[in-house]
C-alpha cells in the first residue's frame, strides 16, 4: 500500500477492526518514511444483479441511488449513517445470496422497507407512502399497523408517534 503523502510503499497497520457488522476492515497504517497516518477500508468485490424495471428494461445496480432514497427517509431522524451504511451492506450482500443475475426492480425497494422497519419508524413509514405511493390514510394505518406487529426489533427509545408528512419523492 502506497504512502498518499510521500508515495513510498514502506507502510504498516498499526490497527486492524472489523467495521458495518464484519462487512469492511478498517485499517490504521502508518507510513515508515514521512511517519503520516492514514485509514484504508478493506471490501469484499461483489457482482451484483442487474434490475428489471417494471417497463421490462434491465439497469445496473446504482448504490448511490440506494443510498440517496435511505437517506431521504432519515431525514431529521436519529439514524447514524453508519447504520445506513450498514443496511446498504446488508441489502447488497441479500441481493448477492439470491444467487441471480437479474432481479425485479421491486426487490431492492421492498429490501430497503425491512431495513428501515428495523432502523426507524418514521422513516420506513415515509419511504413506504411514497414506494408504494400510497392513496390514503388507511394505506398509512396498514403500514403502521405492520410496523407494530414487528415492534420488538425497535428499541424502545426510538419510538415515536409517525408524522404523515409526505415526502414528494425518494
Ligand atoms: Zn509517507
Amino acid at each position: 500500500m502506497r504512502c498518499p503523502f510521500c508515495g513510498t510503499q514502506d507502510t504498516k497497520v498499526v490497527d486492524s477492526r472489523l467495521v458495518s457488522e464484519g462487512a469492511q476492515v478498517r485499517r490504521r497504517r502508518t507510513c515508515i518514511h514521512c511517519q503520516e497516518r492514514f485509514t484504508t477500508f478493506e471490501v469484499a468485490e461483489l457482482q451484483m444483479p442487474k434490475l428489471i424495471k417494471s417497463d421490462g428494461s434491465r439497469e445496473a445496480f446504482d448504490e448511490d441511488k440506494l443510498r440517496n432514497g435511505i437517506i431521504k427517509a432519515i431525514e431529521k431522524r436519529p439514524v447514524s449513517i453508519e447504520a445506513v451504511e450498514t443496511a446498504i451492506t446488508r441489502i447488497k450482500e441479500k441481493m448477492q445470496a439470491t444467487g441471480e443475475r437479474e432481479l425485479p426492480s421491486r426487490w431492492t425497494g421492498e429490501a430497503v422497507m425491512e431495513e428501515l422497519q428495523r432502523l426507524d419508524q418514521v422513516a420506513y413509514v415515509r419511504f413506504a407512502s411514497v414506494y408504494r405511493s400510497f392513496k390514503d390514510i388507511s394505506e398509512f394505518r396498514e403500514a403502521i399497523d405492520r410496523l407494530e406487529s414487528h415492534s420488538v426489533t425497535i428499541p424502545e427509545s426510538k419510538k415515536t408517534a409517525p408524522e404523515s408528512k409526505k415526502e414528494d419523492q425518494v
